[in-house]
């Protein structure tokens, strides 16, 4: 069985490892191609856009893909909604591998947002010298806050309209607890702004921010497309294509369970 994973995360690597010698199976990942020396997954690994929903259905029908992941970042909104659409599309089975998200903690003072252009509205109230983590695609949305002075975090250099007062630090995950400690004190930050990404490999600067009685504005995220089964960890996701090639489903997947803030329930790790 040919098995498409949707990647570029953690998760996606990891379950391409898991995958990796299953006799019997083919597995290839599918990257953006935005980064300039991604980690690349063992197996296959193809990069680019597919063309939209029809490039991409067409190239599972093409490539005869007999089970579709759904790996990318929980920020990948477009890419997980053409996924849903061209398996259905193409009759093949899909599943959202999502880590789960962070919630706040006694003594998280966290702030809400839905995209980046309301987060960017609401900045100012919280703070003058901002670590911005939402990496640097949609830099432009916090351009026009003259007053505000941004030290932003991201793996590529960004591009585009972006703040005028900034600087800009090249850097990669994992990150430790005493360096974003050092980080903010260093920057002397008053305010972090992060996308709900989930994950113990960022999470860390979420609880500096804590002890140092930051604010935090957080970015929500995109819902997944309706219907789409979700497991949260790559050991389930492997466990679900066990069962697409058995036949049907035996292990199950990992149901949304609606919370108090409306993502699945999650402990933080990391802290
Ligand atoms: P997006 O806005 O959802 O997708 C935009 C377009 O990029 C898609 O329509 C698709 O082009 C192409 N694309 C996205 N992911 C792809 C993949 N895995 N393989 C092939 N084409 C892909 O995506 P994004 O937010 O720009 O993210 C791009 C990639 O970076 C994803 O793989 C994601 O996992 C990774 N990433 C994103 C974030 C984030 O914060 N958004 C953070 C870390 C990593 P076509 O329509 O031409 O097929």
């Amino acid at each position: 069985m040919h098995v498409l994973i949707l990647g570029g995360t953690t998760e996606a690597r990891r379950l391409a490892e898991l995958l990796d010698g299953t006799p019997g199976l083919v597995v290839t990942t599918s990257l953006a191609g935005r980064v300039a020396s991604p980690r690349l997954p063992p197996g296959e690994v193809r990069a680019g856009g597919f063309g939209g929903i029809e490039g991409l259905t067409a190239w599972l029908r093409q490539h005869r893909v007999g089970a579709l992941v759904d790996a990318t970042h929980p920020f990948a909104g477009t890419m997980s909604l053409h996924a849903a659409r061209a398996a259905a599309t193409a009759r093949v089975p899909l599943l959202a591998l999502r880590r789960p998200g962070w919630v706040p903690v006694e003594g998280d003072d966290w702030h809400e947002a839905d995209s980046l252009a309301q987060a960017a509205a609401l900045l100012p109230a919280l703070g003058r010298r901002v670590f911005l983590t939402t990496g640097r695609m949609g830099l432009a949305a916090f351009a026009d806050l003259d007053a505000l002075w941004f030290l932003v975090r991201s793996v590529d250099a960004p591009e585009g309209p972006r703040p005028a007062r900034m600087e800009t630090l090249l850097d990669r995950g994992p990150f430790t607890l005493d360096g974003e400690r050092e980080l903010l004190g260093r920057h002397r930050i008053d305010v972090l702004v992060t996308k709900d990404s989930g994950g113990a490999a960022t999470a860390p600067k979420l609880t500096a921010a804590r002890e140092a009685g930051l604010p935090v504005l957080v970015i929500r995220r995109p819902p997944i497309p309706e219907g789409v089964p979700i497991a949260t960890a790559p050991e389930r996701a492997a466990h679900w294509i066990e069962d697409q090639r058995a036949g049907g489903p035996a292990h199950g997947t990992d149901d949304r369970a609606p919370t108090r803030t409306g993502r699945p329930e999650a402990r933080r790790v990391g802290d």
